[in-house]
């Protein structure tokens, strides 16, 4: 994945779709409009934003930036798919935790065995799990749910 964002506050939604889709992007719901821009500025991140006026001063520094106008998280993800040209073959779904931005570590079944349901357990024989909060993912619920979700939204290989 060429791009890396950081979002602002009012992106909160969008942020957890684009990890969903291993896409990094920054987010923290106590980030003031100012933290967000010194992150961009400061890590080299593409700012995502519904605010003009931050939109504006991070273009003046010289940090790229795209102003979202969509109020919501279908549209503003078609938006920023179609102006960073990404393709499914950009997407690595369940490769990041939604809660943290964090690269997920392949866990056995044994190391999650009380972390998860026990039917999951006895369901499934791979787990994810987020080094840095403890969430733990396994295919068969979320992936499937997670492409259905983005169908329509991302385009799909050769189109
Ligand atoms: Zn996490």
């Amino acid at each position: 994945m060429r791009h890396r964002f950081v979002a602002d506050r009012m992106l909160g939604k969008l942020s957890r779709k684009l990890r969903l889709l291993g896409i990094d992007t920054r987010y923290e719901r106590y980030y003031s409009p100012a933290e967000v821009l010194k992150t961009a500025e400061m890590e080299s991140l593409t700012l995502l934003t519904r605010h003009r006026e931050l939109h504006a001063k991070a273009l003046r520094r010289g940090v790229e930036s795209f102003l979202l106008k969509s109020n919501d998280w279908r549209g503003q993800l078609k938006a920023v798919v179609m102006r960073f040209d990404i393709r499914s073959t950009d997407i690595k779904p369940f490769t990041r935790c939604a809660d943290c931005n964090a690269l997920l570590t392949r866990r056995s079944p044994d190391e999650v065995i009380l972390l998860v349901p026990q039917y999951v357990l006895f369901t499934h024989n791979h787990f994810l799990q987020c080094p840095a909060c403890g969430k733990v993912y396994w295919k068969g619920t979320h992936p499937d749910r997670i492409l259905q979700t983005f169908s329509g939204i991302i385009p799909l290989n050769g189109d």
